[in-house]
């Protein structure tokens, strides 16, 4: 079957409308083979508003829902993506390229955040604080906060709008959703998953999720509309850069979750075949397309000459191809402008002083981009190890001391993921602590990549310092009210202040 009557097929499946894939002005295309898979309809700017206030009205009767009802409501939103899982998954391998395991991994991590959103609806609590003054009691309440908006990046196509939308809606704040323009198809198929969810709960107020389609000027008209109370945006940092200022501009309330350049230690006392395994996944795994791919790996000068060959060994054999194949580990390059960042970013290397393994553009079906994932040894941490170039290059360094392996980890602008290899107790402590990573996320043993639910997530300096998914990334779509009661029969006033009339 070609690959366009197969997503054709998929999206009948996951019950999008014929008509929203059909007869629009942007072509919805498969990294896989480079073809056209579809058509969609960009969003007007006064679709944008009306789309804003149609969720405004949700909202209003939304957070009058009580929180546990509301859980009810992504309880089924998860049930029907665990039915939807298989076509789910493959749809994001045709859309955005990664593997099929990938794919069906991100579906996953959906239904993972729905559990977690579940459990979270029936805990969403404040605190009873002390207070000075007799027959009062001060307490904590948090409350829904708005419509939330939510911008995602192609690399993870549906999995960012899970995080926030599960979390959002047991919150009591609806979502409007403007998927990356790269990957419009996974999102109106997670928006019918959505939907079916919505007529089993059955009294659902209508536009609690919606999507709009289009780019930067659709994302845009989402962050200026002071009826987004919540604008989480999750792309690259040159995105932040703009997002950030609007928003704060009209005292709304970002989270950014943006670019990261993330870098591993592999220290003396390393396991390497536990690191080799490890930096693999981290560096080549999603074709380098993760935020959190490893992009800087910092070897000591002891074992670099026994890891860096069966490094090379790795990455001269893996198999890159169709993602949707079952040996395959590297899919795609998105499209043929992040094969020109690449190319640009190993001259950059070349030009810096660096060796160059990898990288040649290998043959895959139709006009996809592909290529073999490169590894850059290189002399110091220069400007081009310091950027984000969002494909398969790792850039090697060594070092002698782990003082110096922790501030070349620290030096880059992003501060997103980052871990260590060692089996030293000291060092892998040290690295977690005040004084070591000051990265948002920092593991031992394991490479920066591929992070639970359960933990809050993202990334300090210019990756944006948002956090969101697990922990008490929740607070920041409700808005926390301090509550003061008296129940005395006199006023005393805080800090003894007298006022007597
Ligand atoms: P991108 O910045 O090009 O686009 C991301 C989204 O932002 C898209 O929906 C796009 O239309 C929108 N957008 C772009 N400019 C905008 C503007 N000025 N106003 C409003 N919306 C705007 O990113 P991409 O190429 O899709 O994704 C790759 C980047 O995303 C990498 O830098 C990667 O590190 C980052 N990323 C970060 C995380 C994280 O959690 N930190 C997760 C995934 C991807």
């Amino acid at each position: 079957m070609s690959l366009v009557a197969e997503t054709a097929a998929l999206l009948t499946r996951l019950g999008v409308p014929a008509a929203l894939m059909q007869g629009g002005q942007r072509a919805a295309t498969s990294p896989i083979t480079g073809e056209t898979i579809a058509d969609v309809h960009d969003t007007s700017a006064e679709g944008v508003d009306q789309v804003l206030n149609a969720a405004h009205q949700a909202y209003l009767a939304w957070r009058a829902v009580p929180a546990p009802r509301r859980g009810e409501l992504v309880r089924l939103l998860g049930e029907e993506l665990r039915a939807a899982k298989a076509d789910l998954g493959l749809l994001v391998t045709i859309e955005a390229g990664k593997t099929l395991s990938e794919g069906l991994g991100e579906v996953q991590e959906m239904i993972d955040i729905c559990d977690y959103a579940v459990g979270l609806s029936r805990q969403l609590f404040g605190l009873t604080l002390a207070t000075e003054r007799a027959d009062h009691r001060m307490m904590e309440t948090w409350h829904p906060l708005g419509v939330v908006a939510v911008i995602s990046a192609f690399n993870f196509p549906v999995a960012v709008w899970s995080w926030n939308a599960a979390i959002a809606l047991v919150c009591g704040d609806p979502v409007v959703w403007k998927p990356s323009e790269k990957t419009p198809l996974t999102a109106l198929a997670t928006q019918a998953i959505f939907e079916r969810a919505s007529v089993r709960f059955g009294d659902a107020p209508a536009n609690l999720s919606t999507v709009v389609l289009g780019g930067r000027d659709v994302g845009e008209a989402l962050v200026r509309s002071p009826l987004a109370r919540l604008v989480s945006a999750t792309g690259s940092t040159a995105m932040g850069r703009s997002v950030g200022p609007i928003v704060a501009a009209r005292f709304g309330r970002s989270l950014l979750e943006l670019g990261g350049n993330n870098a591993t230690i592999v220290a003396p006392s390393a396991d390497l075949d536990l690191t080799l395994r490890g930096v693999a996944f981290a560096a080549m795994g999603t074709a380098g397309q993760r935020c959190t791919s490893l992009r800087r790996l910092l070897v000591h000068r002891s074992v670099y000459d026994a890891f860096l060959p069966r490094l090379k060994a790795a990455y001269a054999s893996v198999k890159i191809g169709d993602p949707r194949a079952a040996d395959t580990l590297v899919g795609p390059l998105i499209d043929a402008s992040s094969l020109d960042a690449m190319e640009r970013a190993l001259a950059g290397a070349r030009d810096q002083g660096g060796s160059v393994c990898g990288g040649q553009r290998v043959v895959g079906p139709g006009q996809g981009v592909y290529v073999r994932p490169a590894i850059a040894e290189m002399p110091s941490q220069s400007d081009i190890v310091l950027r984000e170039t969002f494909a398969p290059i790792l850039y090697v360094l060594s070092y002698d001391e782990l003082d110096e392996a922790i501030a070349i980890n620290n030096a880059a602008p992003q501060g997103l993921s980052s871990s260590i290899f060692t089996n030293d107790v000291r060092e892998a402590e040290r690295f977690c602590s005040a004084t070591g990573s000051d990265c948002g996320i920092a593991n031992v043993n394991i490479g920066p990549s591929g992070a639970e639910i359960g933990g809050a997530f993202g990334g300090e300096k210019e990756t944006g310092g948002g956090r969101e998914a697990g922990s008490d990334s929740w607070k920041a779509y409700m808005r926390r009210a301090t509550n003061t009661v008296n129940y005395g029969s006199s006023l005393p006033l805080a800090q003894g202040v007298k006022f007597d009339i």
